[in-house]
């Protein structure tokens, strides 16, 4: 049989390194350390996919470096359109593995939604990603390297200072960035440097199921802006549907978000709350929210349940939802609901997940044997 190329690649990448590893890399390499910004510039602000293109450097130092080195995106697997501009695209690692990428296009601006693991170790139950048996940590490359392929297929390099397509990113894909955190937070310094990517932690929204021991670091060394995973009001009910809960229950993530470094008024945490049809969409579920939440800078958002095969939950009547909001916004927060995008191609919230498992029993066998590991 035929060695796949991948297999015998012995170069390695410089694309998610951050700027002091870079350059000690670089050092050891035996380049001046001036090589390093160069690098920078052509990897993350003009978004080169190749050593010969970077025509700032001699070229004696351009094959040298593409012989130990190597800048490869991804392979796409899928790329999927939906009919409302969203576009999803399925990613082979290198080693087999896949993730998905969203790109949700808005009038001026555009969001990309990042995966920081392959599938979840968490089984949140109305959640597609959590049904999925293989996981791992994305390194620091391969999440880096989500948004590299989006700019080139938006062919934004070197990106506009306005009007950018890709001008935030959520990390909203798969997986929880806080269970990845040393990668999540080299991948975000690298996106967020001004000579480079550039996209500011302003534009940046790292949402979490509630690990709450990681995210006062989160805050401090990286201060992007924080959404929770909240979706219930009561331990009994948060413990069902966010099973990390019940290592972390509502008490310890609501004063990890009171203390969250950078919240303030102008800044506030989002809390995503999904409507689940008669179970925790009651009038008096907007109630307790809107006590449980009392002093910290908030808002809500109201997703409704966006379904996949074998999943236990139906999504709440418009009018539920509708009374819902009604109710936290009346209390003075906003309540915006999240309009499903890219549905069509199973793109929208909790629908990610990167080989199908539609068989009812087998989503419960499998729900059951991870949090089985959870807990332990
Ligand atoms: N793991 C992180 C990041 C994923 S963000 C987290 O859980 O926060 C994806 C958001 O979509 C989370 O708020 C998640 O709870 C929500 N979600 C998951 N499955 C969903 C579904 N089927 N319908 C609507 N929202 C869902
Ligand atoms: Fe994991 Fe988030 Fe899905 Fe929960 S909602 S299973 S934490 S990806």
């Amino acid at each position: 049989m035929e060695a796949d190329p991948a297999d015998t690649e012995s170069r390695r990448t410089l694309i998610g390194l951050g700027r002091e590893a870079l350059a000690a890399e670089l050092t050891a390499f035996g380049l001046e350390p001036f090589r390093a910004r160069q690098l920078w510039h052509w990897f993350y602000h003009r978004g080169a996919t190749s050593f010969a293109a970077m025509t700032t450097l001699a070229k004696p130092v351009r094959e040298r470096l593409a012989e130990a080195y190597v800048i490869r995106r991804p392979e796409v697997a899928r790329d999927l359109r939906s009919d409302d501009g969203t576009r999803k695209w399925l990613l082979r690692m290198a080693d087999g593995q896949e993730i998905e990428t969203v790109h949700i296009p808005e009038e001026d601006r555009g969001a990309l939604c990042v995966s920081s693991q392959v599938g979840c170790t968490l089984t949140c139950r109305f959640c597609h990603t959590g049904t999925q048996r293989l996981v791992r940590n994305l390194d620091a490359a391969e999440i880096v390297n989500q948004v590299l392929l989006a700019r080139d297929a938006l062919a934004e390099w070197p990106a506009p200072p306005d009007g950018r397509l890709l001008s935030n990113i959520v990390m909203m894909g798969m997986g929880e960035p806080l269970l990845n955190y040393e990668q999540v937070a080299t991948a975000l310094k690298i996106i967020m440097d001004g000579d480079g990517i550039a996209i500011s932690k302003r534009r940046i929204t790292l949402s979490t199921s509630g690990v709450v021991p990681v995210m006062k670091r989160c805050g401090e060394e990286l201060g992007v802006n924080l959404a929770v995973s909240l979706h219930a009001v009561t331990d009994d009910v948060r413990d069902q549907l966010v099973p990390i809960n019940r290592k972390y229950p509502l008490a310890e993530l609501l004063a990890a978000c009171r203390n969250y470094p950078g919240a303030t008024n102008a800044r506030r945490i989002t809390f995503e709350y999904v409507m689940l049809r008669d179970v925790n969409d009651s009038p008096a579920d907007a109630r307790a929210l809107v006590r449980l939440l009392k002093g910290i800078p908030a808002k809500i958002n109201l997703i409704p349940f966006n379904p996949w095969p074998g999943a236990p939950y139906t999504c709440s009547t418009p009018e539920a939802i509708q009374t819902f909001g009604d109710i936290v916004n009346a209390a003075g927060y906003a309540s915006p609901v999240r309009t499903p995008r890219g549905q069509d191609i199973m793109a929208a919230c909790g629908q990610l997940k990167s080989a199908s498992l539609r068989n009812r029993d087998a989503v419960a066998r499998l729900l059951a044997e991870k949090d089985a590991a959870l807990v332990a």
